[in-house]
């Protein structure tokens, strides 16, 4: 579904978001070791744009937010969405020059707090002073688990994007 302001799945730029979308999806595949099939399972989600979701809260300069869809039950598990900024990250893929690149580190950074989520090592409600120190473990884990599957030239983008 394409709406005003859902450029990211336009025709123009569909092809990069989803070659973004496999690598980010790989990286954090090997990283935690997971199988391809847990992203329709255990880590389902699925991805929008924000223009699709004009109520919903962002954190100040994020580009990207993850919504919880459904908690699940016990035998059904949660149900992610992931909302994308698309003018933020097009914006960010030109200053870069590399909209891939942005792409992936961006869609890497949330699948990683989701299987994080999704697994119980944080709580999706987070807040207070343990919300800084999440984000600088999933910066990391972002970097380290790109670095092996992104083309080399994209590593000094990597480096800007997940620095910090
Ligand atoms: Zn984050």
């Amino acid at each position: 579904m394409t709406r005003p302001g859902d450029k990211l799945h336009d025709p123009a730029h569909i092809g990069t978001l989803e070659r973004a979308l496999e690598l980010a999806e790989r990286a954090v595949e090997r990283y935690y070791a997971i199988s391809p099939r847990e992203w329709e399972s255990r880590f389902r989600y699925d991805l929008v744009s924000s223009a699709l979701h004009p109520e919903l809260p962002f954190h100040p300069g994020a580009l990207a937010q993850i919504a919880l869809v459904d908690r699940g039950t016990g035998d059904r598990p949660p149900r992610y969405r992931i909302v994308l900024k698309d003018e933020e990250l097009l914006a960010l893929g030109d200053e870069v020059g590399d909209l891939q690149t942005v792409l992936a580190a961006t869609l890497a950074h949330e699948l990683v707090h989701l299987v994080r989520f999704a697994s119980r090592r944080v709580p999706f409600d987070l807040a207070g002073p343990g919300i800084l120190d999440e984000e600088r473990i999933v910066r990391r884990i972002t970097r380290e688990s790109l670095e092996p599957v992104l083309p080399p030239g994209a590593r000094r983008a990597l480096e800007r994007l997940t620095r910090g």
